[in-house]
């Protein structure tokens, strides 16, 4: 029998996304010290084991390409969330990351991929190595993005965003909806256990 997942993206579900005020920009945290995570994520990671469904982050981590960060600095960060959330009891599973950017200043990550949410290619990769059924997994994102790599593999998504949903307007115009929306991963988390049990 195959397993089912739940596929996480991580920045602005997992963890809080930061504001550079210089740079104008909203993006991932560039340092292990931004990492900072949004409440109750242990809870959800543990609630998604005990309802049967691995868990699998799906990432863009085009940072390294751009150079707002090293390699060195990003496997710090993953070592810092991965053991905070282990001390708590809540295992990741797998983790999947997409390093590309088509305009990377990295030639080596320079380049137009597959794995690059709206792609589904990091969730299609995690499921042929892991015997994950897409059709009975979830994708939670905070992104169109996420929602969109999500529909393409035939998961059912979760948006993660306030409940008047400010990017509900520019999906419909794109044919891309969530299944849900919910405020934070908990409550996504309590959204799966219940259709799970219904
Ligand atoms: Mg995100
Ligand atoms: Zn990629």
């Amino acid at each position: 029998m195959k397993d089912k997942a739940v596929f996480l993206d991580r920045d602005g579900v997992i963890n809080e996304l930061i504001y550079y005020k210089e740079l104008g920009i909203i993006d991932s945290p560039f340092t292990v010290k931004q990492f900072r995570f949004f409440p109750d994520i242990d809870k959800a990671i543990k609630k998604f084991r005990k309802l049967g469904f691995k868990t699998i982050i799906v990432s863009n981590q085009p940072g390294i390409a751009k150079k707002n960060y090293t390699i060195e600095t990003f496997e710090k960060i993953r070592e810092k969330m991965k053991k905070e959330l282990k001390k708590k009891g809540a295992e990741i599973d797998f983790e999947y990351y997409c390093f590309h950017h088509p305009e990377g200043k990295i030639k080596k990550f320079r380049k137009i991929c597959n794995c690059r949410k709206p792609k589904p290619g990091l969730l299609l990769s995690a499921a042929k190595e892991h015997n994950i059924d897409l059709s009975k997994s979830w994708m939670i994102g905070d992104g169109i993005t996420d929602i969109q790599a999500g529909v393409s593999a035939g998961c059912k998504t979760i948006l993660i965003g306030r409940m008047k949903c400010e990017l509900c307007k520019i999906m419909e115009e794109k044919g891309v909806k969530p299944d849900f929306v919910a405020p934070n991963l908990y409550k996504a988390s309590l959204i799966i256990e219940r259709q799970v049990r219904s």
